[in-house]
């Protein structure tokens, strides 16, 4: 299939807090230009909150700044020493400005995962959907705060993308998850995905923790709201606990002062995918315990909703707005 020499893509112009400013664009497509150059037809993209972070500045980006951090599609064009995909590959890869028609990778690229021939565009469609959160819940309690079986573990937005996949995950882990939505309608999605306990968003978290483990405190939080729910997280933790902060999705967490750690011998950890899975190694790990787990219905992805590309802004517009559940997709035409 021949390369168009334009291509439609999502983008910013200028940093905004609000997802008004995001366009449906056309700009160059990527050729081969290198040897090791591989040109992907993106068939289906994830939508993610980082997204958000890099339009509104909270992350350093530059304008126009494509927005898309992973995608599922075909194989089109393949640079002369590229030896190990060909034409017609199909493949799920991490990488930025995926909210675009085309994508260029090169056959060094590591995060890029070759699906079997025969996946269909449904099967496309879910990897797109599960990759990067399916590999953020699961790095997560592996690296950050090691799960152990009877482990009280408090997952903030449990009902959002991230969300439901740890949910299963940790659960399965043996840990008995205490969920934290914003609706009673979020909070029963969660019950199916393995919480044992379901709080509000609104009631007093730190109470309630406190009653449901007789005043021992979580073992960890995994918190992905940030900045309003940084307190209640720390509060909640009992002694030599770890506070996971993996997400700003309320905002920044305000810096605060070292010492505090020490009044219960806390540690807190801010890790980034990207920073789990950078090595051959790593992403050979933690694909195969995703394929394990998706195989072993131990984690699946439910999709929200698919949207067109040309409808990313509400798409995003939806997620800011606490309205969705589970995974965003975009179709690529
Ligand atoms: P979600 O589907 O979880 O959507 C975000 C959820 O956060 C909302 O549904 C909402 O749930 C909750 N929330 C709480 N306060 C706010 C607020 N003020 N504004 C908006 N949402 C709020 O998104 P994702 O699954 O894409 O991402 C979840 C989090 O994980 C994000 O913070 C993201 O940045 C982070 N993440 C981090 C990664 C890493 O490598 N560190 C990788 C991937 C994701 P409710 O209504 O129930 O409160």
């Amino acid at each position: 299939m021949p390369i168009t020499k334009t291509q439609k893509v999502s983008l910013s112009r200028q940093a905004s807090d609000s997802p008004e400013g995001i366009e449906y664009a056309e700009v160059e497509s990527p050729q081969v230009t290198g040897p090791h150059d591989i040109i992907i037809k993106n068939k289906y993209a994830g939508v993610n909150f980082i997204d958000a972070y890099f339009r509104k500045g909270v992350y350093p980006t530059e304008f126009p700044h494509i927005f898309g951090r992973e995608a599922a599609g075909v194989v089109v064009a393949v640079g002369d020493a590229v030896t190990d995909y060909k034409v017609g590959d199909k493949v799920a890869y991490i990488a930025a400005q995926a909210f675009a028609q085309y994508k260029k990778l090169t056959d060094k690229t590591v995060q890029i995962k070759k699906l079997p021939e025969d996946t269909t565009d449904e099967g496309l469609k879910k990897w797109a959907a599960i990759l990067l959160q399916g590999l953020t819940a699961i790095t997560l309690p592996i690296e950050s705060y090691e799960v152990q079986k009877g482990d009280f573990i408090l997952i903030w937005a449990a009902a959002g993308g991230v969300g439901q996949i740890l949910t299963q995950f940790t659960s399965s882990l043996g840990a008995r998850v205490i969920a934290i939505a914003s609706s009673d309608e979020k909070l029963q999605i969660a019950k199916k995905n393995g919480a044992e306990f379901l709080l509000r968003a609104d009631e007093d978290i730190p109470a309630k923790v406190a009653e449901i483990t007789q005043g021992e405190g979580v073992r960890a939080s995994f918190d992905s709201v940030g900045k309003d729910s940084f307190e209640a997280s720390f509060e909640s933790i009992g002694r030599k606990g770890t506070l996971v902060s993996y997400g700003n999705a309320s905002g920044v967490v305000p810096p605060f002062s070292l010492g505090r750690l020490g009044t219960k011998n806390l540690k807190i950890t801010r890790s980034l995918l990207f920073n789990s899975v950078q090595t051959k190694e790593e992403w050979n790990k933690y694909t195969e315990i995703l394929e394990d787990a998706l195989s072993n219905k131990v984690i699946d992805t439910t999709i929200y909703k698919t949207y067109p590309l040309s409808e990313y802004a509400q798409a995003t517009s939806d997620l800011e707005g606490r309205k969705t559940t589970g995974k965003l997709v975009l179709e690529i035409p």
